[in-house]
């Protein structure tokens, strides 16, 4: 699994290595991990988590920041899980890039300082204003009053 998606993000980091800057949108999505702490019902992510790779990640916001792109999104899974991504948020934020990220919210405080400086733009998922039944579909108790 883990050799499966190392060689995805190769694969986009050939891809923008050889791509022309006026051939490209400005928008990209990076997928830092596979991992979540929740157990959604309709997502498998969690079962087999894996962790991208730190230096090839560095290397595609490189390409990215060097191909004049404006945002980049960073996702997973639960972008939050990976060990890197403080270092992560902040290198592209230097690198010119406005920063977003998708989270599922429960691991925030952890990271409040990084985001509120260097996250331009925070999605937070959340499958219901019943707290009850976003806890069901997380598969996770009290998941909702950690996100909120
Ligand atoms: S929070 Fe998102 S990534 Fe995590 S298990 Fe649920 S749907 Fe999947």
């Amino acid at each position: 699994m883990q050799m499966n998606e190392n060689n995805k993000l190769k694969k986009m980091q050939m891809y923008l290595l050889n791509a022309e800057e006026n051939a490209l949108p400005k928008d990209a999505y990076l997928q830092v991990d596979f991992a979540c702490n929740a157990k959604c019902i309709m997502c498998d992510i969690w079962k087999n988590p894996f962790i991208g790779d730190t230096v090839l990640l560095y290397s595609i916001i490189d390409k990215l920041s060097n191909l004049n792109f404006e945002y980049i999104t960073l996702w997973g899974g639960e972008p939050l899980l990976h060990p890197k991504i403080d270092d992560l948020i902040v290198y592209a934020k230097n690198k010119g890039l406005k920063v977003q990220m998708i989270t599922n919210g429960s691991l925030l405080d952890e990271h409040i300082d990084v985001i509120c400086e260097h996250v331009n733009n925070l999605v937070v998922s959340i499958d219901s204003g019943n707290a009850s039944i976003h806890d069901d579909i997380r598969n996770k108790p009290r998941h909702f009053f950690i996100s909120c």
